[in-house]
């Protein structure tokens, strides 16, 4: 029977994708999306394990939820991604309201889980699948004009404190014929950016293919303006790479490169394979070969251990290189990490002390940065709406800054050429130019309101 469903998507671009999948799933069997729960008769929450106390918030959300199931007692609920892997049946003797517990090799088997939930059961179905790729289901995707594209799934690093490699197994890539199909696909119905995703896309390989090669023949596709990739490892991010990322006109300068730390004694507890002066070369070697290249991070603080001369080393790296922007963490002690074990904690004041000064120090930087931005042209691929204010529209540059600016909705999806003027907080203001080249060579002109 036809169904409703409502898909609650938090964490990483890996869930957004997988969320698409689920879509192309349910889709496949008849059944409808929509964006309000109140209106849906099948609720998933698909969920993110990174973070301390991702379980109780897993908890709080469903428990809210479950208010759509006392309305109307046919809705059914479920819980997928990393927290449904995590805790498994777990999850159902937690929340005795909870129909369903489904892991991310699983989200073929959803009708057959559905059925089984109208038959009367309770259902987790959670077990690691070697070889489960999902070649041959496509997602139903949200965007048009900008699609993600998994092309390996799992990982293999085993960072000390990441709970990654046991919700979402050892790595698997997918064939580079299906993706490049993929992608072919993506861009005949309309996509003119592609994100190629995995959580180590740098260590990907294909009967004798590395990413490198993977990245070139993408690039290739013809009508493919923009193309993203995330997220790299320091360790497998090599020369070859840089050199495709230099030759390829559409592959889009920026790189987001997490450090996690500026201290080799913390990286190395963090099991992360590199030592502060390789991250150095890479960035090195990154900007020589491609100057305009925006450069993005993550780094925790607070890891078991860390001195305050080890924060030191943190402070000075992130001094020396510059990033662009930088997500800066306070670490999280995850269930089945070694780093969870570790004894010598960090107060929580200071570590919350750190994140202050990394942040305050990472806004004087991307705030300059991004104040050089002002008086530039750049090309726009517009996302839709702004959310706030009337008769604008927001988008991102190639080094993927948001602008806002007045225009039409019918530029939705499309590359514009923008004059910046301005900006606030982190986003860059502008107007629109009146003709426009896209990136295929067209010339557009532009119905534009103002400027
Ligand atoms: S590379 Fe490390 S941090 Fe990234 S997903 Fe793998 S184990 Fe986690």
């Amino acid at each position: 029977m036809a169904q409703r469903y409502y898909i609650e998507t938090y964490g990483c671009q890996m869930n957004v994708a997988d969320a698409e999948l689920m879509g192309g799933v349910l889709r496949r069997e008849g059944h409808e999306r929509v964006d309000d729960p109140a209106l849906a008769d099948v609720l998933i929450v698909n969920t993110c394990a990174i973070r301390e106390h991702a379980e109780e918030r897993v908890l709080g959300r469903i428990g809210q939820l479950n208010r759509h199931k006392l309305e109307r007692p046919d809705v059914r609920l479920g819980v997928a991604g990393c927290v449904a892997k995590e805790l498994g049946r777990e999850l159902l003797d937690r929340a005795t309201y909870v129909d369903f517990v489904i892991g991310p090799d699983s989200y073929r088997h959803l009708p057959e889980v559905l059925e089984r939930v109208e038959a009367g059961q309770r259902v987790v179905h959670d077990r690691f699948n070697r070889s489960e790729n999902y070649e041959d289901l496509p997602p139903f995707r949200l965007e048009r004009s900008s699609a993600w594209v998994t092309i390996m799934r799992g990982c293999d690093k085993f960072c000390s404190y990441c709970i990654v490699p046991f919700t979402r197994g050892r790595e698997k890539c997918r064939a580079v014929e299906a993706i490049l199909e993929e992608v072919r696909r993506a861009v005949d119905e309309g996509a003119v950016e592609v994100t190629l995703l995995g959580q180590n896309v740098n260590s990907y390989r294909d009967a004798g293919r590395d990413f490198p090669d993977l990245l070139a023949a993408v690039a290739g596709i013809r009508g493919l303006e923009r193309l993203r990739f995330t997220t790299s490892h320091p360790w497998d991010f090599t020369p070859r790479l840089v050199a495709v990322i230099a030759e390829h006109g559409n592959v889009m300068d920026h790189v987001h490169l997490p450090v996690q730390s500026g201290s080799d004694r913390i990286l190395a507890a963090m099991r992360r394979e590199y030592t502060n002066e390789w991250y150095r070369e890479r960035v090195s070697m990154l900007r020589e070969a491609v100057p305009e290249c925006a450069l993005s991070t993550d780094v925790i603080v607070g890891f078991p251990g860390e001195t305050a001369a080890d924060f030191e080393a943190t402070v000075a790296l992130m001094e020396d290189i510059r990033f662009n922007s930088a997500y800066v963490f306070l670490y999280s002690p995850r269930p089945h990490t070694p780093a969870k074990e570790l004894a010598d904690r960090v107060p929580r004041r200071t570590a919350v002390e750190r994140l202050e000064r990394l942040n305050e120090l990472q806004r004087a930087i991307g705030g300059a940065y991004l104040r050089r931005k002002v008086g530039t042209r750049q090309g726009v691929l517009v996302h839709g709406p702004a959310p706030r204010g009337v008769g604008l529209l927001t988008g991102w540059t190639e080094q993927r800054e948001t602008v806002v600016f007045p225009g039409d909705p019918s530029l939705i999806g499309k590359i514009v050429s923008v004059d910046v003027t301005g900006l606030a907080g982190i986003t860059l203001h502008g107007t629109p130019r009146r003709a426009e080249r896209t990136g295929s060579g067209s010339v557009l002109e532009l119905p534009v309101l103002a400027g």
